[in-house]
């Protein structure tokens, strides 16, 4: 076969995916079967071994399993019937949005977690619109059909209303609750009967049999059967039918009901859903689309990640593979330094289990060992070529804190610890001109980020720190520089700062305030993301 059909068909089987969802929806436990269906652990859930220590795969850091949310996305990829699949894992809870928001980039299509009892719920509806701004296809998945949930009818509205997406239920419940039956699958027109035998913990096979078997109508009982065929009938007649294009444009989305951790539904949805979902699309420069069949290599980082494994001190960069073949030790061009750069050490990731990846092709998620020279946003490009990935977004920082360490001795562990955690994208880090660096002012989008930083700065790098909230709330970086305190006025609504490469920012307490200074410094410009080095 020649080389460039050859890669062709290895794209075209990856399917590369985020799921994103409201905090217990179910994402950890999707996750875990999806994996347990592409054979990369055998009893879900029980990933470490001990029994008593049941925690899923997908929870990197101790803080994940003491507070028990996902707080850094991470990646797991399997094979399932020729395919690659590379899941993108996303904090749920919102003080991660951003990182979240990044790792939706490095994505090609997103699997909608609905908890059927709650409908679409608050982080839902954020991670939504991001996907909706991308365009990229969005499939739905209703959790926790074992359990009484809301009328699928309504659930269907609740998208429309909520989120503006008009949804095809490509299976239908019969029942709900301790009623719950199964579903009638609508492409294949039979029913899969539900059992909850072996609570998940092992693949089950779903009974089946075409919907006008007698033997149904003697199994669901005359009420759930007339109920089913009455509901599908109004389906068939007054729904929106199944239409690829409309879905691949994100004006549809393919809804499926089951119960992720009964293991009820969750093999026909993986089918389907990579049977419909888009293998890796071109993506844009601002010289014009790279299309993934081009034979070079070409990516851009979305995500760093420190210490990921205690035992080694190491800081990983995530790089979504953009066109061609990846190869170890291969040499790329990063436009950001204007350097060849060796990509060392690359790994593939199933949580705590990592392994070297020989090659990897278009669409596939990679790590590689990060000796600091990374930045998220960076574009790695063929040696020879030079152009830049749009669309990674950057977010202004909403909280700030003082943060100064204890003990006065352990200042340099506190500056490695601070500026490592800040190269991750997690935080960003003020200091005001003349103070020393026993205290730093930390910006974060999320409060919670303040916490994890208190927390892997005394784990990882033995230092404990005090931590102050101040009151601001914006930051703003000011061009031309020279911007001094005189002109603002001494105020307790604003303080002058400068970052980690010296550049001025000012941080004001309300937006009025801010929007007052901008008027009257009319020869300056306030940006509320940093300006390009
Ligand atoms: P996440 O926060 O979205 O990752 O949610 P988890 O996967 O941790 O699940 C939250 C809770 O819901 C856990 O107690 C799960 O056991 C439970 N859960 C997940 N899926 C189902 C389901 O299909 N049925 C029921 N009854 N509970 C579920």
């Amino acid at each position: 076969m020649p080389q460039t059909e050859e890669l062709a068909e290895k794209i075209q089987r990856r399917r590369t995916f985020a799921i994103i969802s409201h905090p217990d929806a179910g994402k950890t436990t999707l996750t875990e079967k999806l994996l347990l269906y592409g054979g990369a652990i055998r009893l879900a859930g029980t990933v470490k071994g001990r029994k008593a220590e049941k925690y899923a795969v997908s929870d990197w850091m101790e803080i994940e399993k003491q507070r028990g949310i996902s707080v850094t996305s991470s990646v797991m990829q399997f094979d399932y019937d020729g395919f690659h699949i590379n899941i993108l894992d996303t904090p749920g809870h919102q003080d991660f949005s951003e990182d979240t928001y990044r790792t939706l980039v490095a994505a090609d299509s997103a699997v909608m977690l609905i908890d059927g009892a709650k409908g679409v719920e608050a982080q839902t509806i954020k991670l939504f619109h991001v996907c909706r701004m991308r365009g990229i296809p969005i499939f739905t998945f209703v959790n926790k059909m074992d359990r009484f949930t809301k009328d699928p009818f309504d659930l269907m509205e609740e998208l429309e209303q909520v989120l503006g997406i008009r949804a095809c239920p490509m299976n239908w419940p019969i029942g709900s609750g301790t009623d719950f039956k199964g579903v009638y699958n609508r492409t294949q027109k039979r029913i899969e009967l539900f059992t909850s035998e072996g609570h998940g913990q092992k693949m089950v096979a779903a009974t089946t049999g075409t919907a006008d078997d007698p033997r149904f109508r003697e199994l669901l009982g005359e009420k759930l059967y007339d109920q089913l065929c009455e509901d599908i009938a109004l389906l068939d007649e007054a729904g929106d039918a199944f239409d690829l294009e409309k879905v691949k444009q994100g004006e549809l989305t393919p809804m499926y009901f089951g119960s992720a951790m009964t293991n009820f539904g969750v093999q026909p949805f993986l089918e389907d859903f990579l049977s419909y979902a888009p293998a890796p699309a071109p993506r844009k420069t601002a010289e014009g689309d790279m299309e993934p069949t081009q034979a070079a290599f070409s990516g851009f980082v979305f995500k760093i990640q420190a210490n990921m494994n205690p035992a080694h001190r190491d800081r990983i960069a995530f790089i979504r593979i953009c066109s061609g073949r990846f190869e170890k030790e291969m040499t790329v061009y990063q436009t950001r330094t204007k350097k060849n750069i060796r990509l060392a050490q690359p790994q593939q990731f199933l949580a705590q289990d990592r392994n070297i990846v020989e090659e990897a092709y278009a669409g596939d998620i990679i790590g590689v060992f990060d000796p600091g020279v990374f930045h998220i946003g960076d574009t790695l490009c063929p040696p020879g070529q030079s152009f830049h990935f749009e669309g990674i977004p950057m977010f202004p920082a909403e909280h700030f804190a003082n943060v100064t360490i204890k003990d006065a001795m352990k200042r340099k562990q506190f500056l490695k610890g601070v500026e490592q955690i800040a190269e991750e994208g997690a935080i960003q880090l003020f200091k005001q001109p003349f103070a020393g660096y026993e205290s730093l002012i930390v910006g974060v989008v999320g409060v919670l980020q303040l916490e994890v930083l208190e927390y892997r700065l005394k784990n990882e790098y033995k230092v404990d720190v005090r931590m102050e909230q101040l009151p601001y709330g914006y930051a703003r970086w000011v061009v031309p520089a020279k911007f001094t305190t005189e002109r603002i006025g001494y105020t307790n609504d604003a303080l002058v700062v400068q970052d980690a490469y010296d550049r001025q920012v000012v941080l004001f307490t309300n937006e009025w305030f801010m929007r007052r200074t901008v008027d009257e410094n009319k020869d300056a410009q306030f940006l509320d993301i940093p300006p390009v080095l």
